[in-house]
C-alpha cells in the first residue's frame, strides 16, 4: 500500500519529505510533489515531516482527498503535458530532477 501526497501540498512544496525518503521515490511536479507507487516501500518516514499533513498511506487518505490516490498514479503512467512518454519508474527523483509539470487535475486547481 503506497503512500500518497494529497491536495495540501499544492503550492507549498517545501520538500521536507524528499529528504526523508530512503528510496528517493518522491518526484517534483510544478506545484506539487508525487509519490511513485511502484517505487515506494511503505516505510512511512515521509508522513510525519510534512508540515501540512499532505501525506498518508493510500487506504488512509481522507475522503475529501481520495481523488489524489489515482492522481499520484497518473503522474507516472500518463504522458504529461510537453513530454514524449510516461515517466514510469525511473528509479530516483534526483536522477530526473524537477519535472515542471503537473497532472491535469492539479494544474486546474
Ligand atoms: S513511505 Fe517511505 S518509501 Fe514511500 S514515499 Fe514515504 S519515505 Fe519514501
Ligand atoms: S513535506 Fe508535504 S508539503 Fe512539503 S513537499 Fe512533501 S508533501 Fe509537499
Amino acid at each position: 500500500m503506497p503512500y500518497v501526497i494529497a491536495g495540501p501540498c499544492i503550492d507549498v512544496m517545501d520538500k521536507s519529505c524528499t529528504e526523508e525518503c530512503p528510496v528517493d521515490c518522491i518526484y517534483e511536479g510544478d506545484r506539487k510533489l508525487y509519490i511513485n507507487p511502484k517505487e515506494c516501500i511503505d516505510c512511512g518516514a515521509c508522513e510525519p515531516v510534512c508540515p501540512v499533513e499532505a501525506i498518508s498511506q493510500d487506504r488512509r487518505v481522507p475522503p475529501s482527498d481520495i481523488e489524489f490516490v489515482d492522481d499520484n498514479r497518473r503522474f507516472f503512467l500518463e504522458v504529461l503535458s510537453g513530454r514524449q512518454a510516461p515517466l514510469g519508474a525511473p528509479g530516483g527523483s534526483h536522477k530526473v530532477g524537477p519535472l515542471g509539470v503537473d497532472t491535469p487535475m492539479v494544474s486546474e486547481r
